[in-house]
C-alpha cells in the first residue's frame, strides 16, 4: 500500500489509472469502512482510501478535537486489506485552492441538516474537494450516513460524472450500526445503543404492517426512548428513501434517528 500525502504525490500516482475505486473515511477504520473497500475492490482494479477529519463539517469545535483518530492501526488494517492507495491529506493542501461554497436550501434543512448547522456544508464542501482531486468514477459511501449519501448525489455526482455506490449498513451481531464514534462509549451505553436499535428495527418492521398508526404513535416512541434511556432524541421519522420527504407510506421509507447518549450524538436508519 502506497501512503500519499499530497495532492502533487496523489496527481503523479494516479493519473494512469482510470479503474480506481475511492473510499473517502475520517479514519477509525471498521467493518463498516471495509464492506466499502470490499464492494470497490470487487468492481474496480485499484482502491484508494482517504482518511480526513474534515474540520469544517464539525459544528462543535470540541466535537472535532474528541474525534477518535488512530491512524497507525487503520495502517495496519488497511495494508491488510490490499488497500493500494491510501490518501492522507493535510488541511493545507485540501483548503488551498478555491472552490464553490455550498446551500442547502430549507426543503434540504430536514433530519441533520436542521439540527446540525453547516455540517453538510462542511460535507459538501470537503467531498467536493476530495472528488476534484481523486477524480474516481466510483465512489463507495455507506448508507448509514443516509442524508449524506442524498445530498452528496445530489449536489456532486452529475458534477463529477461520478457512479455512488452505496453500501448498506455494518452492525454488530448485537445490532449496533458501527461507527467511529461508538469508541466513544462505555460498555453501559453501547448495550442501550443496541437496546434502542433492536426497539426502532422492530418499530420500523411493525410499521410495514399498520403504517398510519405508525406515524401517529412516533411522538409517543420518542418520550418513552428518552425516558427509558435517559437520551436526547434529535429526531425519530419516517421519511421516503429517495426524496427524503415525510412519508406518506406510497413508496419505500425508513426510519430516521438521530439521539445523544452520555453526549455523544448516533445517527441511524432503518
Ligand atoms: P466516516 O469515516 O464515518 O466518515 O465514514 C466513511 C464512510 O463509511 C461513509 O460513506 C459512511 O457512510 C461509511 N460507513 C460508516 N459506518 C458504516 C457502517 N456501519 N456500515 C456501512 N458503511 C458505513
Amino acid at each position: 500500500m502506497k501512503i500519499i500525502t499530497s495532492i502533487f504525490d496523489l496527481n503523479k500516482e494516479i493519473k494512469n489509472y482510470k479503474n480506481v475505486g475511492f473510499v473517502p473515511t475520517m479514519g477509525g477504520i471498521h467493518k463498516g469502512h471495509i464492506s466499502l473497500i470490499k464492494a470497490s475492490q470487487k468492481k474496480k482494479s485499484k482502491t484508494i482510501v482517504s482518511i480526513y477529519v474534515n474540520p469544517t463539517q464539525f459544528n462543535k469545535k470540541i466535537d472535532f478535537r474528541k474525534y477518535p483518530r488512530n491512524i497507525k492501526k487503520d495502517i495496519i488494517s488497511l495494508k491488510k486489506l490490499n488497500v493500494n492507495y491510501l490518501f492522507l491529506p493535510s488541511t493545507k493542501d485540501i483548503y488551498k485552492f478555491k472552490t464553490r461554497k455550498f446551500v442547502l436550501s430549507k426543503k434540504d434543512k430536514i433530519l441533520c441538516a436542521k439540527f446540525r448547522k453547516g455540517h453538510f456544508e462542511g460535507v459538501l464542501n470537503v467531498m467536493n474537494r476530495l472528488m476534484s482531486i481523486v477524480r474516481s468514477k466510483d465512489i463507495f459511501m455507506g448508507e448509514k450516513d443516509y442524508q449524506q449519501l442524498y445530498l452528496i448525489r445530489k449536489f456532486l455526482s452529475k458534477k463529477f460524472d461520478v457512479r455512488i455506490n452505496s453500501c448498506p449498513t455494518i452492525r454488530t451481531s448485537d445490532k449496533i450500526a458501527l461507527s467511529t464514534r461508538n469508541k466513544l462509549l462505555n460498555k453501559k451505553s453501547l448495550k442501550k445503543a443496541s437496546d434502542i436499535a433492536k426497539i426502532l428495527n422492530k418499530i420500523k418492521l411493525r410499521s410495514k404492517l399498520n403504517s398510519s398508526k405508525f406515524n401517529l404513535l412516533l411522538s409517543d416512541y420518542k418520550k418513552e426512548l428518552e425516558n427509558k434511556f435517559d437520551i436526547k432524541i434529535d429526531y425519530l421519522e419516517f421519511r421516503d428513501e429517495k426524496s427524503l420527504k415525510l412519508n406518506n407510506f406510497k413508496n419505500k421509507f425508513r426510519l430516521f434517528v438521530a439521539y445523544y447518549i452520555n453526549n455523544v450524538r448516533l445517527i441511524d436508519n432503518f
